[in-house]
């Protein structure tokens, strides 16, 4: 392998003076010739878990980029690659924070090389490239044109393209800028939407977002920049900006992708694409609003991969998973999980549905929409244009003959009386309630005006939950991690100190003497202080529980009963 060389990017940099850093970085061997190449793809094909496959790109150099434009790989498997094979350093994007344009160098030579100037001295210029191709032939022009020779980092190419455009790009006047994006006959976007810089830069926000473990893209237009922001354990995150005039190509090729009109800007859109990355799959649903600046767009990406609906995961402690268990394998009843929007209660289900699937049992489901598809499942999507309501479609659903009915969720008295009349004549029903705790899931089928008898010879228990973010195992929730001498922002959890989401729980189990309670109709504080005598953990207990063992801090619960006083 070649020589490593560290580069320094910015002059405040100073060499510890035991450790034997040279002021002037060592000449670096520009990697050269077929066999690089060839190791580049081998290495890249190990990095995507397909090694044996680099025939495919038949040796040709820069041939791997075509797996990123098809989706199969990303720029970080890329760069990877580049960088293991060529030893050459990796610039870190947060460091190159605010650049200059080295003077007297025009876009057209840059773009040419997809190469730009990061920082430079009267002897040398560090250069990020997005390829480590005829290298020899760039430094040795640089060398001729500037007097200066060339230390080479390797960079994202759509990181390069974003300052090549944004420091040198002078092509666009304000008015062509207008003119191009006043164009907006459908072909014209169109065009637009298929040119490659483009489809790079779209396929990176997905590959970016599913290696960061996103489950929302957020397109936001602005006055005069557009916001790409991750959702990320629930919390939203802007992890890239691009000029305004970016956005009608970004905008067409998402819409391209999705099966939305194209050239429809005024009126909400819904669409969805099969994406692809590496060996995931992912069903990823569109939506288009109009805003004032352009279309916001939201991408919400849903894996594929049925692995993740697992009762190890979930975060339910021992003794709560041993009786939640024994309660769903109950040939009848109905059993409720509540909580609001986004606190995981469908990936609970989904763990209930993927342990009670299998070829004695039938399964269906009504959904709204249907978020995932498990293989053995029937499953329905709701579609309220066509009268098939919640409502509705478990009325068919009943006279189907099935062992388990999943309704996604009870909005009205109609369907909560025949999803509990199913759950009487002999059938196990699960569905979800929008009520903050266990308890109060009670009150609300008595407000909804079902009958506290039907309820209390129903119910089998209601199971409370919220989602909570886990301390970064990498950086035990610092957010920093040391790198040489000094500390740098750690790349598991992007500083943030969170890693992944867990649930904490809550579980009313019905007791004698609730049901009893039920029939009284008795108000929710009192079902809560007669579940709690009989063994019941509240969600802060459980939240403080899982401060104790580690899991997370403080800080989250608190963060999420926050939340909560505001639902109330
Ligand atoms: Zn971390």
């Amino acid at each position: 392998m070649s020589d490593t060389v560290e580069t320094t990017e910015t002059d405040a940099w100073v060499p510890d003076e035991d450790a034997g850093v040279e002021d002037e970085p060592k000449p670096q061997e520009l990697p050269f010739g077929p066999d690089f190449v060839r190791g580049v793809h081998t290495e890249l094909y190990r990095i995507l878990g397909a090694p044996g496959s680099e025939t495919e790109l038949q040796g040709v150099a820069g041939g791997e980029w075509n797996l990123v434009t098809q989706g199969r790989a990303s720029e970080e498997n890329v760069l990877k690659a580049y960088a293991s094979v060529s030893g050459f350093p990796v610039l870190d994007e947060d460091d190159a924070g605010s650049l200059d344009a080295f003077p007297e160098v025009t876009f057209d030579y840059l773009s040419n090389w997809v190469a730009v100037p990061i920082s430079w001295n009267e002897k040398t210029t560090t250069v990020a490239v997005a390829q480590p191709y005829s290298l020899g032939l760039l430094a040795y022009q640089w060398r001729a044109m500037f007097g200066r020779d060339v230390v080479f980092t390797l960079a994202r190419r759509t990181f390069v393209e974003r300052l090549l455009g944004t420091l040198y790009d002078t092509s666009f006047t304000e008015e062509e800028e207008f003119n191009w994006q006043g164009d907006n006959s459908e072909q014209a976007l169109r065009d637009m939407a298929r040119e490659a810089p483009i489809v790079r830069l779209v396929n990176d926000m997905f590959n970016r977002a599913v290696e960061m473990e996103s489950s929302d893209i957020h397109v936001e237009p602005g006055e005069d920049q557009l916001a790409i922001r991750y959702r990320i354990d629930g919390v939203l995150h802007t992890v890239q900006t691009h000029p305004i005039s970016h956005y009608p190509a970004i905008a067409s090729r998402v819409k391209l992708l999705g099966g939305l009109n194209i050239a429809e800007h005024r009126l909400p859109q819904d669409g969805r694409i099969d994406l692809r990355i590496g060996t995931m799959e992912m069903d990823v649903r569109v939506s288009t609003v109009p805003t004032m600046h352009g279309e916001s767009i939201v991408l919400r990406l849903l894996q594929k991969e049925l692995s993740h609906f697992d009762f190890e995961n979930l975060g339910l402690g021992a003794d709560m998973r041993g009786m939640f268990e024994k309660l769903v394998k109950m040939p009848h009843g109905m059993i409720l999980v509540v909580g609001p929007t986004g606190s995981g209660k469908t990936t609970t289900l989904y763990c209930v549905m993927r342990m009670l699937n299998s070829d004695t049992r039938k399964i269906i489901t009504i959904e709204d929409p249907v978020e995932y598809q498990l293989p053995g499942l029937t499953q329905i999507q709701v579609r309220s244009q066509i009268g098939l309501s919640f409502a509705s479609g478990l009325r068919s659903i009943v006279r189907q003959d099935p062992d388990v009915i999943l309704v996604g969720e009870i909005r009205d008295r109609e369907t909560a009386e025949i999803a509990i009349h199913a759950a009487l004549t002999g059938h196990l029903v699960l569905s979800t309630l929008h009520t903050n705790d266990a308890a109060g899931a009670i009150s609300r089928l008595l407000e909804m005006g079902v009958e506290s008898f039907l309820i209390s010879s129903a119910l089998l228990c209601v199971l409370s939950q919220r989602l909570i973010r886990k301390i970064c195992d990498e950086c035990s929730g610092t957010g920093m991690q040391s790198a040489g001498a000094g500390e740098r922002k750690c790349r598991n959890c992007g500083g943030t100190g969170y890693k992944g989401r867990v649930g904490i729980f809550e579980l009313l189990n019905l007791s004698d003497d609730l049901r009893r309670a039920i029939n009284d109709r008795r108000d929710s504080t009192e079902i809560a202080a007669i579940g709690r005598r009989h063994g019941m953990r509240t969600l802060r207990e459980d939240g403080e529980e899982k401060v104790k063992r580690g899991v997370t801090t403080p800080a989250e619960i608190a963060r999420v009963c926050q939340l909560d006083a505001v639902i109330e």
